[in-house]
């Protein structure tokens, strides 16, 4: 009987099942994993490929044997990573047809050969239709791992012929039990639970180091008093994030300034709503009530859609400065 070593949040039936497709050592032809990033699909992808190499009789997988070593280190003769080249935006048909002839002439010491896809939308049209063609030829052991964040790109030719395991939110009650076997006291493990969102890989860089939460939230809690002051404040704090550039830093600036607006107008709107309990950051509920009091609900819904709508402007290449600098003086 195997006995597994999973350090995984959640997802019990998704690693009941694959667990028990190790110990049987019958994998499917091709898996699909799929759903929001930060749920854990590539963590339970890889210790699954890990499992099923793993020749360890103790809890796979081990980290010590040859092929755990070799698969940490990627360097696993066995193992093709289907990615797109740097600086492209897809995985091209030279990529796929490489991955070919990789499988055929990799070495037949082992069970299995694995080709993982890990940004199955980044498949080009000529890509998905030069890998139906490996999907549908019977090549042994092959196991073909796709991980996808949204189905929609993925042709349906392709998709009919994956198992697909679908990731949802965790429930933040099972977050919290974990956090509690990390030693993190109840009221952080309650906090951080509830800053999840169900999503565990936001929490790993919290959970490694309690003193970043701390920061992070005293990072919105600033946020919120600067975004509640007068406009020419909120016009300067925008200055300073955008600056006069269109680059890369400034628009990622940019991004994480609207993902921390919209949970505190998320957490305003349920503050407002008589709903604290459910609030994604507790401890900033004095400040949030401020932003709770100045707005009625309909104001807050509207600045939520502004706030997603300013998302988009900025990926279609507006002016960081100037798609900010709208948004702020709503507020
Ligand atoms: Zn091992």
């Amino acid at each position: 009987m195997d006995s597994f070593n999973w350090p995984v949040i959640g997802h019990q039936k998704i690693i009941n099942y694959l667990q028990s497709v190790v110990a049987r050592k019958s994998p499917n032809h091709a898996y699909l994993f799929y759903g929001a990033p930060g749920l854990g699909k590539n963590l339970v992808a890889d210790l699954f490929v890990k499992s099923l190499f793993c020749t360890s009789a103790t809890a796979k997988p081990c980290g010590t044997c040859t092929h755990c070593r070799q698969l940490a280190a990627g360097i696993h003769p066995d193992v093709i990573n289907l990615t797109r080249e740097e600086d492209q935006k897809n995985i091209s048909v030279e990529s796929v047809r490489a991955a070919r002839s990789q499988i055929q002439n990799s070495s037949l010491l082992n069970a299995y050969k694995v080709l993982f896809i890990r940004e199955a939308e980044a498949l080009s049209l000529g890509a998905s239709n030069a890998l139906l063609k490996i999907l549908e030829e019977p090549s042994g052991q092959t196991l073909f791992i796709f991980i996808a964040e949204d189905l929609k790109f993925l042709p349906r030719t392709i998709l009919s012929r994956l198992q697909v395991i679908k990731f949802l939110p965790v429930n933040t009650d099972e977050i919290e039990k974990y956090l509690l076997t990390q030693k993190i006291e109840r009221p952080l493990a309650r906090e951080l639970a509830a800053a999840s969102l169900g999503f565990p890989g936001r929490l790993w860089p919290f959970i490694a180091h309690p003193k970043h939460f701390h920061d992070h939230t005293a990072k919105l809690s600033l946020l919120l008093q600067k975004i509640s002051s007068q406009t020419n404040e909120r016009l300067r704090l925008i200055e300073g994030l955008a600056g006069q550039s269109n680059s890369e830093t400034a628009k990622n600036n940019c991004r994480e300034f609207l993902s921390n607006l919209l949970f505190i107008v998320r957490d305003s709107l349920l503050l407002k709503s008589g709903l604290s309990s459910e609030l994604t950051y507790p401890r900033l509920e004095p400040d949030l009530a401020f932003l709770a009091r100045r707005h009625s609900l309909a104001s807050l819904v509207n600045i939520l859609m502004e706030i997603r709508q300013t998302r988009r402007y900025l990926e279609q290449n507006v002016n960081p400065r100037l798609a900010l600098e709208n948004l702020v003086l709503s507020f």
